[in-house]
């Protein structure tokens, strides 16, 4: 006579958090094999990965530094995916342009589609280049990511673990995903949550990024995802309002329509928030948590969806061996 009860199989692996880091970690877990369960407070459309612009790459960290690792296999990945219409990743051309030199920094010769911008490109800022990057446009690609966990025999659970310890109980991996939470998990008082804001607009027909990089507090970028266009950005360390600031709202879409002019009257659709893990370095790394394993992946700051396949990869490379 067969077993009559009916039990949810153990999972191997208790995956904290369903943002981006989660959802690419539980995919790399479970397309090995495990059974994996995601855990998340959020649902995964309110993370603050959904609100990320999201520019996967360029990677200019050093070569010593394990983000530039991290960083090279999601170049890889995002390649891959921009092939597949249903994932939201899609190559896009724009100029990344900047105040901090007179010329593109040596690195931005290696960038796909590279070339100098003329001086009318730079639209007034001393240095720009063209280049040509994967972007996730992040509902689409996190509703991809979901999809993707589930074909691999993956569930997602819309419950927060009061602790890791509480996830130990369900499996004998842990894995620590949290972004900004992870702080009061790991007890890590390292983690700074720094405020991002964003105005998404009706796309007036724009087909072409923009990116200032190296300023610090507020910057020029708009990015392009079909019908829509994500305008920012801001980086406010100290304010951890989560609703969006009209006043920011208005600076990002002034400057951006002096940048672009079809910008200027375009259909506002929503304002949106999000608060970047921002930490010194990525942690990725492995402790005991009682008689289980917890491996820790989270402090991915303002790049969490370019470093999220490498890191994902080495969280399923550390559990497997
Ligand atoms: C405005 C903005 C623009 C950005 N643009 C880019 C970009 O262009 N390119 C790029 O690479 N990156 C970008 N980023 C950064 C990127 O969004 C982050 O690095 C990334 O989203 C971090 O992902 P995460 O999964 O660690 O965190 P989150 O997306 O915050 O997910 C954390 C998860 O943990 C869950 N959680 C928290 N506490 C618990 C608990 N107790 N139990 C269970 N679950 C819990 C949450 O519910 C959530 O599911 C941007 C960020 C912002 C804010």
């Amino acid at each position: 006579m067969g077993d009559l009860t009916q039990r949810t199989p153990r999972p191997d692996v208790v995956v904290v958090g369903g943002g981006v880091i989660g959802l690419t970690t539980a995919v790399c877990l479970a397309e090995a094999g495990m059974a994996v369960l995601v855990r998340t407070a959020d649902p995964v459309e309110r993370t603050t990965s959904a609100v990320a612009g999201a520019m996967c790459g360029p990677t200019i960290s050093g070569p010593d530094d394990p983000a530039t690792r991290w960083g090279r296999v999601g170049e890889t990945e995002f390649a891959a995916l921009a092939e597949d219409p249903a994932s939201g990743v899609h190559v896009v051309r724009g100029r990344l342009v900047s105040d901090l030199g007179d010329a593109p920094p040596p690195w931005a010769a290696g960038v796909p589609g590279f070339a100098p911008c003329t001086e009318q490109e730079r639209a007034g800022y001393r240095s720009g280049f063209w280049a040509e990057l994967p972007f996730a446009d992040m509902p689409r690609y996190l509703a991809y990511l979901t999809a993707r966990l589930t074909a691999a025999g993956g569930q997602v659970r819309l419950r927060p673990v009061t602790a890791l310890a509480e996830a130990a109980t369900e499996a004998s991996v842990v894995i620590n995903c949290a972004g900004v939470a992870a702080a009061e998990l790991a007890g890590d008082d390292s983690v700074r949550p720094v405020k991002g804001q964003h105005v998404v607009v009706a796309n007036p027909g724009l087909t072409e990024f923009f990116y200032e990089g190296g300023a610090t507090d507020f910057w020029c970028g708009f990015f392009p995802h079909g019908d829509r266009v994500v305008l920012g950005g801001v980086a406010l360390p100290y304010d951890r309002d989560p609703t969006p600031d009209p006043a920011v709202a208005e600076r990002i879409l002034a400057r951006c329509a002096e940048v672009e002019p079809r910008l200027a009257g375009a259909r506002v659709l929503r304002h949106e928030v999000g608060f970047r893990p921002v930490r010194p370095s990525v942690r990725l790394a492995e402790e005991p948590l009682g008689g289980a394993r917890c491996v820790h992946n989270y402090g991915h700051g303002a790049v969490g969806v370019t470093l999220s396949w490498g890191c994902a990869r080495e969280v399923a490379a550390l559990v497997a061996g």
